[in-house]
């Protein structure tokens, strides 16, 4: 059931506005190409003068040179700082996105932004600038109902999404993070609530042997084999997870891929084929679901290299756990998840679809650093972010816009 409010919040939702929002900001391309002069500060700037224009408390922050992040705040009492705790809901999204390949290879041009059969077609229009502008839409639809919200709303737009997330980390470093209370990540779901995220661990292990002529290798001492020993172990311990931990509902299960297997090592030199190379290398990509320990698994991992290199006393393993990010989980009884569900339940006559996210996110950041509850959420395909022909469906977009609206009312209160 819709209060007055909410009828009134939702009735100032300007869909053309909106549309016109996500094809102007994917005109804008984000693709990070230093060496080019490009990044995310036009699609910032963009967003920036969309807040100002909304009457936003806008913050504008250069992460480094050429990669900035916006943080605007609705707030509910503004100019105060309220000393009782009272909740902040974050909408968060990444403004930069990822590169386009070859334009031969698109129908429609990559940063065109055409209209097609209730589609919009462009880099990025996907992955994220859609949800990012349904936020911005809800956020000023609140703002102009002139609804007293019990809490404040901030906006993060942020920087390198899609690569080492400095963006996120700097955003949580200035302390912005700091009153957040819960966080809608406006990723592309097709608005399902995604309320578990798998978590992952990068480990490079490397083996260093000593460096022969390939018709004398007894002169040498050979890394491949050992490193070869080693991967079968953690095919073993990659099933041993399995069992331990079985499927999570919306994650399935967990898995330890090798993607980088490699001798002559990173640095080793060119292959040859007459050449025993000095080192092999992997880099192991873990995957984690909720209950897994990546510093057990990591402990794990050093016991197995170590133990392929005892059998002789010339060779040497060495571990590197390249990045670890935890998975997260909320729960589905947390008041944000409450208030996305009952408010797709009422916009769409349906009960919600819950999910979970396979990749890490800017949101596993929050959760990580700040064990901020996070409910990943926004319009787009699941599959088609980082495709040739990428495209949000309108549809998705008009019912997010309205989602989030009536999510940060309900999360946040009346005064
Ligand atoms: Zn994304």
């Amino acid at each position: 059931m819709l209060s007055e409010n909410e009828k009134h919040a939702l009735n100032l939702i300007d869909d053309d506005e909106l549309i016109g929002w996500v094809q102007a900001l994917t005109r804008i391309p984000s693709v990070w190409k230093p060496a080019e002069g490009i990044g995310e500060e036009a699609a910032a700037r963009w967003i920036e003068a969309r807040c100002h224009e909304i009457g936003l408390e806008t913050h504008f922050e250069f992460v480094v040179p050429g990669r900035p992040n916006v943080i605007a705040f609705l707030r509910s009492r503004p100019g105060t700082t309220p000393d009782a705790p009272y909740p902040t809901l974050m909408f968060e999204g990444h403004t930069d996105v990822v590169t386009e390949g070859d334009p031969a290879q698109w129908t429609h041009p990559p940063f065109g932004a055409v209209i097609r059969d209730g589609r919009i077609y462009g880099r990025g229009a996907n992955d994220m600038k859609a949800g990012l502008c349904c936020a911005l839409m809800a956020i000023k639809s609140i703002q102009r109902s002139g609804v007293a919200l019990a809490g404040d709303i901030v906006l993060g737009a942020v920087c390198d999404e899609e690569g080492s997330m400095i963006g996120i980390k700097h955003f949580v470093e200035r302390g912005w993070a700091d009153r957040v209370t819960a966080c809608i990540v406006c990723e592309p779901e097709e608005n399902h609530l995604c309320i578990a995220q798998k978590g992952v661990m990068w480990v490079r292990c490397v083996i260093h042997g000593v460096m022969a002529h390939g018709a004398m290798p007894l002169t040498g001492v050979n890394a491949a084999y050992p490193l070869a020993r080693f991967l079968s172990q953690v095919h073993a311990l990659e099933e041993r997870e399995i069992v331990r931990h079985g499927r999570h509902e919306f994650l399935g299960q967990p898995s330890i891929t090798p993607t980088i297997v490699m001798s002559p090592a990173r640095g080793g030199g060119e292959p040859q084929n007459n050449v025993m190379p000095g080192a092999a290398e992997c880099v192991l990509d873990v995957r984690l679901i909720p209950g897994q320990d990546p510093e057990d698994i990591a402990r794990r991992i050093e016991t197995m290299l170590a133990a392929s290199v005892a059998v002789d006393g010339r060779l040497r393993g060495e571990v590197q756990v390249i990045e670890v990010r935890y998975p997260t989980s909320t729960d589905r009884h947390h008041p944000i998840v409450q208030a996305l569900a009952g408010a797709y339940a009422d916009l769409t006559g349906a009960p919600p679809v819950y999910g979970g996210v396979p990749g890490s996110t800017d949101g596993t950041i929050l959760h990580a650093r700040k064990g901020i509850p996070i409910v990943t959420c926004g319009p787009g395909d699941i599959h088609i972010p980082h495709h040739v022909d990428e495209w949000v469906s309108i549809e998705e977009i008009k019912l997010a816009a309205r989602l989030y609206v009536l999510a940060a009312i309900r999360y946040l209160g009346h005064q």
